[in-house]
């Protein structure tokens, strides 16, 4: 059964909240005999969802100075929970004590999803919009005197959930799958990262399995290759079908940080192949072009050149993904591919503050002014990160019509000049001020 832990800093409203989603299940008698307002744990459902419930703000933590409180209970809750709630007051605004819990929760890679309490009418739903600087992505805006919301912001929470039988996934592994048309030599890379000698996949699993993920390590670094299980087991009639393979790559995609795209240096780019690209570019997942086979093209100094120029005219919106050259028959080059997962991982998954991103937003527009049209200029007010894998920021404009395709892409240009996140899709969403 999941864990859902309330955080947040006192008096936005945490045990309100507790009691509203906890509900009937506490018995009146319980109430009176005053077993109800002591209670931090309790169990229970949302729609066919049953789930642990915990208010961290009623866990006891001693004399301990005030912030230290919030630290340790926000530390429970990542300690403890699947799914955290963050909770703030929407009548008191984003206070430095909501940042400092933020900045704890920033150390998860347990999903967040943020609430602002005390939204007791629609009239003061405006008063959620500061709530996106804390990097939690769209605040819910709930009532816990009114059970406003509440609907919404678990439906949010159980999202989240693992799907029943899906074992909790490790922290600290970078995700990671190959995708490509067929023959283009997917299975032969997966055995030459792994290494001959330590093939851990069973036979056995492989046959009653779906999908069978590898974990390897190397160099201190700990890898999960995605689906290696459905590559390794050929000769299945279905298995060449394209919209088998489709379904087995979308699959793969989704659950991957970085996505190896993986291409045939003697036969050359493809239709399918872009077909195939185009699946990993809109799911915002890291992206490395692999050319393999290189060891069977005929090549002069030129060559590689040459397939790079071929690479970036076929896909031009990938243009930050680097690009390997490798033979997974020889092995030339396929320890590398270890360095730039692990270097696209971190740009995936990367964090700008807002103080250096405004800096750097403001610089690029003293250069290359915003559009105007019909008299009316765009004004950038406010830029900030709102999650990561993909890194996405929402830019605050005066009118988001005013905001060019190409202005747009100037920005991310500056962005990407700026803070270097090569092979990582990054996006920017521009919403109007209110
Ligand atoms: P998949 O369908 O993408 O998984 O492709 P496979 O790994 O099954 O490889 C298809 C064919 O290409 C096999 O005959 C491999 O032996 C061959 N192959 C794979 N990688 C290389 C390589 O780097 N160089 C050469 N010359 N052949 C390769």
């Amino acid at each position: 059964k999941p864990t859902v832990a309330i955080v947040g800093r006192p008096n936005v409203g945490k045990s309100t909240i507790f009691n509203r989603i906890v509900g009937e299940r506490i018995s009146i008698v319980e109430d009176v005999a005053g077993v109800t307002r002591d209670r931090i744990y309790s169990s229970a459902d949302w729609l066919s969802h049953d789930f642990n419930l915990i208010d961290t703000g009623g866990i006891d933590i001693g004399d301990e100075p005030f912030l230290e409180q919030i630290r340790l209970q926000a530390e429970i809750a990542i300690e403890e929970a699947d799914v955290i709630i963050f909770l703030t007051n929407g009548r008191e605004g984003v206070t430095d004590a909501d940042e400092q819990v933020a900045k704890i929760l920033y150390k998860t890679k347990k999903p967040v999803v943020l609430a602002v309490n005390k939204i007791d009418n629609p009239d003061m739903r405006d008063m959620i919009y500061d709530f996106y600087s804390l990097g939690f992505g769209d605040p819910y805006p709930i009532s816990g005197s009114h059970g406003i919301g509440l609907g919404d912001l678990l439906d949010a929470v159980a999202e989240h959930f693992p799907e029943k039988g899906e074992v909790d996934e490790e922290e600290d592994v970078i995700r990671f799958s190959l995708i490509g048309r067929p023959n283009v030599g997917k299975s032969s890379l997966v055995n030459a990262l792994l290494g001959e000698e330590r093939v851990i996949v069973s036979d056995v699993a492989g046959t009653t399995t779906d999908a069978i993920d590898t974990t390897y390590e190397f160099e201190g670094q700990k890898y999960k290759i995605i689906d290696t299980a459905g590559m390794r087991k050929k000769g299945k009639v279905y298995e060449n079908m394209e919209k088998y393979s489709v379904l087995r790559a979308l699959k793969a995609i989704d659950r991957s940080d970085v996505v190896l795209i993986v291409l045939n240096g003697e036969e050359g780019i493809r239709e399918q192949d872009k077909r195939i690209a185009g699946y990993a570019e809109e799911a915002g997942k890291g992206i490395l072009f692999v050319v393999n086979k290189w060891d069977a093209v005929e090549k002069d100094e030129k060559t590689m050149n040459r397939f790079t120029e071929d690479i970036r005219k076929n896909f031009l919106f990938l243009d930050y993904a680097p690009i390997a050259f490798v033979s997974a028959k020889t092995k030339q080059r396929v320890k590398t591919l270890f360095d730039q997962i692990q270097m696209i991982s971190e740009n995936h998954a990367m964090r700008i503050q807002s103080s250096v991103l405004n800096e750097v937003i403001e610089d690029a527009v003293a250069r290359n002014p915003a559009p105007s049209d019909k008299g009316r200029r765009l004004r950038i007010y406010y830029v900030t990160q709102v999650s990561v894998k993909p890194p996405v920021f929402i830019v605050f404009v005066n009118d988001p019509e005013l905001m060019h395709f190409s202005y747009e892409r100037f920005l991310q240009n500056r962005l990407r000049e700026s803070f270097g996140f090569e092979g990582t899709p990054i996006r920017l969403i521009t919403r109007a001020r209110s």
